[in-house]
């Protein structure tokens, strides 16, 4: 298998004996052109492009099926017949942005979600992040999409589950030589693992973090979020307190506003009695239908927002995008054909 990082490339090339000049070229057709077929790449002598094609493969995954709908696809990214991962890319003003899987399946249970419905957490490697952002650049530029230059880690799974590779992915993200994604414009959503954002700001990146909240006192949140019962709010805040000293970021605190469970004006009083002297950004989500589950989309997101602005709290409401087909906060789940 020919990867994506710079290694394999070297291990390839090495393999083949080939001079730098052509590794360089072959790293151009990938990411810079974004041609995955080794018969297309023209600069290359045709037995070499036969060579390749025969010992090697660019991905190891493909994109089995495409799903759109206004101002957002959903990319099904099969890796194998049982590990289909899906992807969401998000079209904006002059940018896109893709949303990346983290995990196959996902072991938080929060009860407002699709993502953990049915199996189990297994980790995606590094590669199999990147080859999400790699297709998702390739159906932009295909599209005639604005090209993909923010990368959020918000789909299936938990991110900071799957640290090393994350780690990774964000490196292979970064590399100039590669995706050149800055650390400004990547974004990693977590449901908020303490031990693993006090070790992610100890990394010395500094991607901005989104953490889940949806609740401001520790009773509901552990009725919405099983992980609750593991971390308190007050070592959760000081956990993120410690990541924006660390990394100079502003963490964002996301809030699902379900029907009459965490929406009313005192939920919001309470919200911003918590968000008190923090450096942060608070963005409300739509909560998305998931089938099966009895949540109801909040009718009070304004009244909600005014209650935090009154006190002083920035505060956004997401977009919601996608939810015709599926691809909309929460309503991803992993799939096994
Ligand atoms: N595990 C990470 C990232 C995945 S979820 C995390 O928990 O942050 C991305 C965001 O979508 C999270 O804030 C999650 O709580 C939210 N979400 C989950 N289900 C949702 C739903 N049905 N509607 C709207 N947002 C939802």
């Amino acid at each position: 298998m020919f990867g994506l990082t710079d290694r394999e490339l070297d291990r390839a090339t090495n393999t083949l004996g080939l001079a730098s000049y052509r590794k360089d070229q072959i790293r151009q057709w990938i990411y810079e052109k974004h041609v995955g077929d080794f018969s297309l790449m023209t600069n290359l002598p045709a037995q070499l492009r036969q060579q390749l094609a025969q010992q090697f493969a660019v991905t190891e995954s493909r994109v089995a099926e495409v799903q759109k709908t206004a101002g957002a696809a959903k990319l099904l990214v099969e890796f194998a017949k049982d590990l289909v991962v899906e992807t969401v890319v998000i079209s904006y003003r002059s940018w896109s942005t893709v949303c990346v899987s983290s995990q196959f399946g996902c072991d938080m249970g929060c009860v407002f979600c699709a993502s953990g419905v049915g199996s189990p957490a297994v980790n995606l490697s590094s590669q199999q992040l990147a080859e999400q952002l790699w297709h998702a650049r390739i159906f932009a530029n295909q599209q005639g999409l604005n090209p993909v230059r923010n990368i959020v880690v918000m789909g299936v799974g938990e991110p900071l589950a799957n640290f090393d590779n994350l780690l990774g992915f964000i490196s292979a993200a970064n590399d100039p030589s590669r995706f050149a994604i800055g650390q400004r414009r990547i974004t990693v959503s977590t449901v908020g693992l303490v031990p693993q954002i006090k070790k992610l700001a100890d990394t010395g990146l500094a991607v901005y973090l989104a953490v889940s909240l949806h609740a401001a006192n520790d009773e509901l949140r552990r009725r919405l979020m099983p992980v609750a019962g593991r971390h308190s709010l007050q070592d959760l805040l000081s956990a993120c307190r410690k990541y924006t000293e660390a990394t100079g970021r502003r963490v964002t605190y996301e809030y699902v506003l379900l029907r009459g469970v965490n929406d009313t004006d005192t939920h919001g009083v309470e919200l911003a009695n918590l968000l008190k002297g923090h450096n942060c950004l608070v963005n409300l989500i739509p909560f998305n239908a998931v089938p099966g589950l009895s949540f109801a989309p909040s009718l009070r997101t304004e009244e909600f927002r005014r209650v935090l602005e009154q006190r002083g709290i920035n505060v956004t409401t997401r977009r919601s995008l996608g939810g015709d087909v599926s691809a909309a906060c929460g309503q991803l789940r992993n799939r096994r054909k």
